[in-house]
Parts: C-alpha cells; structure tokens; sequence
C-alpha cells in the first residue's frame, strides 16, 4: 500500500514523516540564496558548524566551501554567523 500523500495543512502536530530527510530536498523551500564570497572567506568553518541542514562543506583539495544547493534551505543561518560578511543572501533568481 502506498502512503498517502498531505499537504503541509493536513499533517498532525507531532506528525511523524516515514520518508528519511535525504529524501526531502529542503532547497526547494527557498527564497534566499548564499552566495559565498571566496575573497571574503576566512575558512572559519562557521557556516559549515551553524548550518542546520548538513548543506555547507569543506573542499581542502581546493580550500573551498561547498553549498549544496539541493538541501540549503535559505534561512540565512550561515551568513549570520559569518564573521567576515563573506556570505550574501540573495533573492532567488536575482544572483
Ligand atoms: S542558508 Fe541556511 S540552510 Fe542554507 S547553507 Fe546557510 S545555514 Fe545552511
Ligand atoms: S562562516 Fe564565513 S568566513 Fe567562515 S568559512 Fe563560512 S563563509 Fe568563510
């Protein structure tokens, strides 16, 4: 049997989701983007700590910060705690 899918308005409170959170690609949700600044970018790790969806990574091969686009839900989290204003959240389809 497969389960039968609600909308946002329909799920109970403590509703429990049978789908793993992999599956929901959050980035979808979003109305703000990180744009990341490399020259800007101190490598503090902040946004990668602070992120609350696992979005922001490490490359060291090419001493970069990766944000998966996919899962980044644009809650503007990362560039908060950036310490050195190196992440600007911009409206989605106006970066
Ligand atoms: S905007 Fe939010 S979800 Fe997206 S990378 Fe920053 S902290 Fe993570
Ligand atoms: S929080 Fe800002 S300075 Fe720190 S790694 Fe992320 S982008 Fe770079």
């Amino acid at each position: 049997m497969s389960p039968q899918k609600k909308n946002w308005k329909e799920i109970p409170i403590a509703g429990v989701c049978w789908v793993p959170s992999t599956d929901y690609k959050t980035g979808d949700w979003r109305s703000y983007k990180p744009i990341w600044n490399i020259e800007k970018c101190i490598r503090c790790m902040n946004c990668h700590i602070f992120c609350p969806e696992g979005a922001v990574t490490y490359n060291e091969e090419q001493n970069v910060m990766v944000y998966d686009y996919d899962f980044c839900k644009g809650c503007g989290i990362c560039a908060n705690e950036c310490p050195a204003k190196a992440i600007e959240m911009v409206m989605e389809g106006k970066e």
